[in-house]
């Protein structure tokens, strides 16, 4: 391990072997390399409403009779807008901050950062995907010296749209 200048955490290493996961709960990792991940969000079996993050209640009939429900791997660009501060370690800058909407349930909004574009070529309406990418780095805690990757969702332009 080769230690490198993370700014804000100062001179660590990075451990690959330790990646970990920003939330329980929210994203389906694949067991396949071809399989897509999904966001885990709630569905209500009363109404149908369906919210990420997921919840015990109900936001809509308060009924607390809720299943798993995994979201559409493909959404479309609803809005965005454009981040051009940083600060934590992994973050790089400027980045599109998207707000997304699934075809699971109109109501339902998602934000999230888009990967693989340049924040001037994001357009609304615009085909994306969900991925699994590195969101922060974070510490191994506070003396241990090294720093391993944060991961979360982020959506991705699908190709050809
Ligand atoms: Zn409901």
């Amino acid at each position: 391990m080769t230690e490198e200048n993370y700014g804000l955490y100062g001179k660590m290493s990075l451990n690959e072997a330790e990646d970990i996961p920003l939330r329980k709960g929210i994203i389906r990792f694949p067991s396949t390399t071809e399989e897509p991940p999904n966001l885990i969000a709630s569905r209500c079996k009363l109404c149908g409403d369906i919210s990420f993050p997921p919840k015990l209640l109900c936001g809509k009939c308060e009924s607390d009779d809720m299943e798993e429900h995994f979201l559409n791997n493909r959404a479309t660009v609803y809005t965005y807008t454009v981040i051009y501060q940083g600060g934590l370690p992994g973050v790089d800058v400027p980045y599109a901050l998207a707000i997304v909407k699934f075809s699971d349930d109109d109501e339902l909004l998602v934000a999230g950062q888009m990967t693989g574009i340049d924040p001037e070529d994001v357009k609304i309406g615009m085909e994306v995907e969900t991925v699994i990418d590195t969101v922060r780095l974070g510490l191994m805690g506070l003396l241990s010296g090294h720093i391993r990757s944060v991961l979360g969702y982020k959506f991705r332009p699908v190709k050809n749209s």
